[in-house]
């Protein structure tokens, strides 16, 4: 069989414990005996980004900008116990920080839905792809314990000196107080990433704050969404035969339990974080859960939502059998493999990332799947298959 061919490489990188494992098996089982693979490879395993003083993450995002499209490994962010045990020169960043603020990118995150995983909430037939807002607000604020009666304020002085000041409150006794900020330029960058992300995959867009009570803050959120869509993509968007929504965000959550997936749920950093833990544990398994980076200077990453798997690693280092969902990866590849197909013109390579798709979908659907969805299947008498052997079900999945 002759392999499909690439024009123009992707980027990618590597990473480390069970994922860097099923990394390689990905590519020998599943990519290279069927496309003739084009990339240019970063090793971003912790021993190598440690050789590198860390330059070898940011060679890797600058190859991004360059070619646009990568596909990532999990990898390791470094604490205490990891400086011991890779023997680290520092405590290095995490790689996906470092990345997205090179990228200067939004990650979508989607469940991967399959018949027999079947979602906690049983009106949901379609993914439900969230969006998170990932600068500012309250994880880059500045708190003060008030220990009794004061004033507190919030002074800007601008660059003349001029001072504006908003009472925050009269302090009777003690209490606490939090300032906290975002940039309109990041809020752009948000905005532009979810309305391009929108109109790639076709799928509504949703977007919610709390502007009735926060009429400053949030309703900033709500007016810049608003100007980007009126000026740059409702044209597009009617086109394309999908629409922009903005609600409140509690009137959001309940329409979300009520609606049946297929659009794409924006939201402001801290709701992205809550929300995307509920949805994510209630479509099934973080193993079962897709990423990606999508800047508005039309970069795009891919990775798996979970991470290294540590503790399957060192199972598989003491060479006992390992039961590791390599499905999140795999969809790393093909979202990366397609997108690649997308921007080249090559439908090959776009079908054969779709056949790939159906394949690794196929095995689980037929019963033959890891350990972690056997234990949630809805599907009697799953059988269940060590990291190797799913891989190679799909491989023959895949040549049929
Ligand atoms: P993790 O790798 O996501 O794994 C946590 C647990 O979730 C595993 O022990 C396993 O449960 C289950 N799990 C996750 N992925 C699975 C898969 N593909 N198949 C089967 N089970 C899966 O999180 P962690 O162990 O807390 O973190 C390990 C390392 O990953 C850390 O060094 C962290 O820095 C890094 N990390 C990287 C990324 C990234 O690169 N994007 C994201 C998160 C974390 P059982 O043990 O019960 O089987
Ligand atoms: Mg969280």
């Amino acid at each position: 069989m002759e392999k499909i061919k690439m024009t123009t490489p992707l980027v990618e990188m590597d990473g480390d414990e069970m994922t860097r494992i099923l990394w390689k098996m990905i590519k020998d089982e599943l990519i290279l005996p069927f496309v003739d693979l084009k990339s240019e490879y970063y090793d971003l395993g912790l021993e190598h980004r440690n050789e590198t003083n860390d330059q070898v993450t940011i060679d890797a995002a600058n190859a991004t900008k360059k070619y646009k499209v990568a596909v990532k490994c999990a990898t390791i962010t470094p604490n205490a116990a990891r400086m011991d045990e890779y023997h680290l020169k520092e405590m290095y960043k995490s790689p996906n920080g470092t990345i997205r603020s090179m990228l200067d990118g939004t990650v979508f995150r989607a469940p991967i839905v399959v018949k027999g995983i079947e979602p906690c909430v049983k009106n949901w037939k379609k993914p439900i792809t969230l969006a998170r807002h990932a600068y500012g607000d309250v994880y880059k604020n500045t708190e003060m314990i008030i220990p009794g009666p004061g004033k507190v304020e919030l002074v800007y002085t601008a660059q003349d000196g001029t001072e504006t000041r908003e009472l925050v409150h009269e302090f009777q006794g003690p209490g606490v107080a939090q300032g906290m900020h975002n940039l309109n330029s990041s809020i752009e960058s948000f905005a532009r990433s979810c309305f391009s992300y929108a109109l790639d995959t076709k799928q509504d867009l949703w977007f919610a704050t709390k502007d009735t009570i926060s009429k400053k803050y949030d309703h900033t959120f709500k007016d810049v969404f608003q100007e980007i869509y009126d000026k740059e993509y409702k044209e597009k968007f009617e086109a394309a035969g999908i629409t922009y929504f903005y609600t409140l965000i509690d009137d959001a959550v309940a329409r979300v339990m009520k609606a049946e997936g297929g659009f794409i749920w924006a939201c402001k950093n801290y709701d992205g974080d809550v929300m995307s833990d509920m949805v994510s544990s209630a479509f099934g398994s973080l193993a079962m859960m897709t990423s990606v980076l999508v800047s508005p200077h039309g970069y795009f990453e891919y990775e798996a939502a979970h991470g290294t798997v540590q503790r399957h690693y060192y199972k598989h280092l003491k060479g006992e059998e390992t039961s590791t969902n390599s499905v999140a990866t795999i969809f790393a590849w093909t979202g990366a493999l397609r997108k690649r197909g997308e921007l080249d013109g090559n439908q090959d390579l776009c079908e054969f990332a779709d056949k790939l798709e159906k394949a690794t979908v196929g095995v689980i659907e037929s019963g033959r799947m890891t350990k972690d969805l056997a234990l949630i299947t809805s599907l009697e008498n799953p059988v269940v298959l060590n990291s190797q052997e799913f891989i190679r079900e799909i491989r023959k999945e895949l040549e049929k």
